[in-house]
């Protein structure tokens, strides 16, 4: 079973993959019937959120590896680090934090992020009555899903399943995606040879 508009893939917003629509859960609250992340980032994302909630009511979660003296594994980045590389934290039974120093830099930004460019359903349905329903790229299907620029979380756009995962399988590059289009309209890009097995490439 697809989506609403029966596509067999779906884009995660979080890891920006192009997945089959069986690599999401099901959830009929959303337009697509499909949670919004797919199943890799749900249980990493459980995962991460086990650890933290276990860590707050002081309890360790069993470690895979020993952890030496004077250091200490961090759940984002799954490394064991001195404590050098964590920030102190006088709350926390350890007097660090839990995440390393890397680690909460990126999650603090993704946060901030996430926070804001948050969008409410009105926000959305809004933004959908601007483009007066339809998907910008194709301007044909109708806009269902919210596209994120992934370095950023800015939303960029409602756009229609196809257009949506279009975009990540071209890898979200637009030098590859005017050259795709370049390529229809006949403008071949073909390496010229100028002697037995010497190739110059156009730029
Ligand atoms: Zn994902
Ligand atoms: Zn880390
Ligand atoms: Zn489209
Ligand atoms: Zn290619």
């Amino acid at each position: 079973m697809g989506g609403l508009s029966g596509s067999p893939y779906k884009r995660c917003p979080d890891c920006g993959e192009v997945k089959p629509v069986t690599e999401f859960r099901r959830n009929a609250a959303n337009p697509d019937g499909l949670s919004f992340y797919c199943r890799a980032c749900y249980s990493r994302r459980d995962r991460a959120g086990y650890r933290a909630r276990q860590a707050k009511k002081g309890k360790t979660v069993r470690e895979r590896v020993p952890v030496p003296d004077g250091h200490k594994r961090c759940p984002g980045c799954g490394e064991t680090k001195p404590f050098s590389e964590w920030y102190r934290n006088r709350r926390s039974r350890d007097g660090y934090n839990t995440y390393c120093k890397k680690c909460h830099g990126a999650r603090d930004a993704r946060d901030y992020l996430r926070r804001a460019h948050k969008l409410t359903l009105d926000d959305i349905q809004q933004l959908v009555a601007q483009q007066r329903g339809l998907c910008p790229i194709c301007l044909s299907a109708p806009a269902v899903q919210v596209d994120h620029d992934h370095a950023t979380g800015a939303v960029r756009a409602v756009l229609c399943f196809t257009c949506n995962v279009g975009l990540g399988l071209f890898k979200d590059r637009p030098d590859v995606l005017r050259r795709a289009a370049n390529y229809l309209e006949g403008d071949v890009w073909r390496p010229v040879r100028i002697a037995p097995g010497v190739y110059r490439v156009p730029s």
